[in-house]
């Protein structure tokens, strides 16, 4: 039978290693998840709490203010790169390195060795997060039991190259319809092209200046894109309608709707005929100035960056949590073939958040 233990004495690194060698593509977490919610139950300071394979964990010291910890157990599909391998210059190569099972392994050495935080503290470990948004573990648990994710800020372990991230950017994708009136091509003026009708949307874009507003000292960068235009009906025929998909990616200081509406306002005289909102996930506000997050970022230093693509912060931000993103991957490796991560920058996350929690 193989072991299916996990050792928290190991070091982060090590214990980075071992997750790794443990198989958790999305939809297969269930021996990883028994395997964390077994180690954390052998530890007598903590409450630990399961629904599907989402483990919660919690100390309870009556301390001022709740810090949670959060992470996903999941990897995206394994690509010939496991088991894990140590390079001699301490790289750690293999699926789930870098995102995110070294943030992941933070989370247990902080868990295990950590009893006595300076301020109460929840671990978070939750699956399907490389997935649809409908399958996220996190949002499972938001919906079902709220009151395990309470608490004063929350540090997501994503990959963030050791740096603290804050916030992120919302995505809004909408469909712009522009119609007409079909006619055979050879009598065109019978008719009226839908096609021709959606260039003053492509000239609105191509001249578009988004934003760069500074929220919390952070400056965002927002775009407006189309990503998508489709229209035609056969190759003699006026076509009576056309869609371009565009993508808005906004700062955090816009609400959802205020989003929506700014879509509509940039192209309200250019003859579409039909908004429809495709696909939409909020943004976060930093919330940098929170007292407890400032003296996270105090704690761990380093400038803090804004976060341009959507994360799962903004989901704590919609319980009224502000969150940020510091875990000792490197972003740009998330996902790649040659995925991995310096076992440095993990032993080094590991002690700055220890330090933060013990000064
Ligand atoms: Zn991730």
């Amino acid at each position: 039978m193989p072991d299916t233990s996990l050792d928290l004495t190991l070091d982060a690194a090590t214990l980075t290693a071992r997750l790794v060698d443990f198989p958790s593509v999305s939809g297969t977490e269930k021996p990883l998840a028994d395997a964390i919610e077994t180690a954390l139950r052998a530890l007598p300071h903590l409450t630990v709490d399961r629904y599907g394979n989402n483990v919660i964990a919690r100390t309870d010291l009556g301390r001022a203010e709740r810090v949670i910890l959060a992470g996903h157990i999941d990897t995206v599909p394994i690509a010939d790169n496991l088991p894990s391998r140590l390079d001699d210059d301490g790289v750690l190569w293999g699926c789930g390195t870098c995102d995110m099972k070294s943030g992941v392994a933070v989370q247990l050495r902080i868990a295990a060795t950590v009893p006595a935080p300076n301020r109460d503290l929840t671990f978070v470990f939750y699956d399907n997060e490389e997935v649809e948004a409908e399958r996220n573990g996190l949002r499972h648990v938001a919906e079902a039991r709220p009151e395990w994710l309470q608490g004063d800020f929350a540090v997501l372990l994503e990959p963030s190259d050791g740096e603290v991230e804050g916030g992120c950017q919302g995505t809004l994708r909408m469909l712009l319809k522009t119609t007409g009136e079909r006619a055979h091509s050879a009598r065109g003026w019978m008719g009226s092209n839908a096609i021709h009708a959606a260039a003053p949307i492509l000239a609105r874009l191509a001249s578009y200046e988004p934003r760069r507003p500074v929220i919390d000292g952070l400056e965002y960068r927002e775009g407006l894109n189309a990503v998508r235009i489709g229209g035609g009906v056969a190759g003699n025929v006026i076509p009576d309608e056309c869609v371009v998909t565009v993508n808005f990616r906004y700062a955090p200081d816009r609400t959802e709707e205020e989003a929506i509406a700014h879509v509509h306002e940039v192209f309200a005289d250019c003859g579409v005929t039909e908004f429809v909102v495709d696909d939409h996930s909020g943004g976060a506000l930093p919330g940098l100035s929170h007292p407890a997050a400032a003296a996270f970022i105090e704690a761990v230093g380093g400038t803090p960056r804004p976060k341009y693509g959507w994360t799962d912060v903004s989901r704590f931000s919609a319980l009224g949590i502000p969150a940020v993103n510091y875990g000792p991957g490197n972003p740009h490796l998330a996902h790649k073939r040659d995925e991995r991560v310096e076992t440095a920058k993990i032993l080094a996350g590991e002690e700055r958040l220890r330090n933060w929690l013990t000064a």
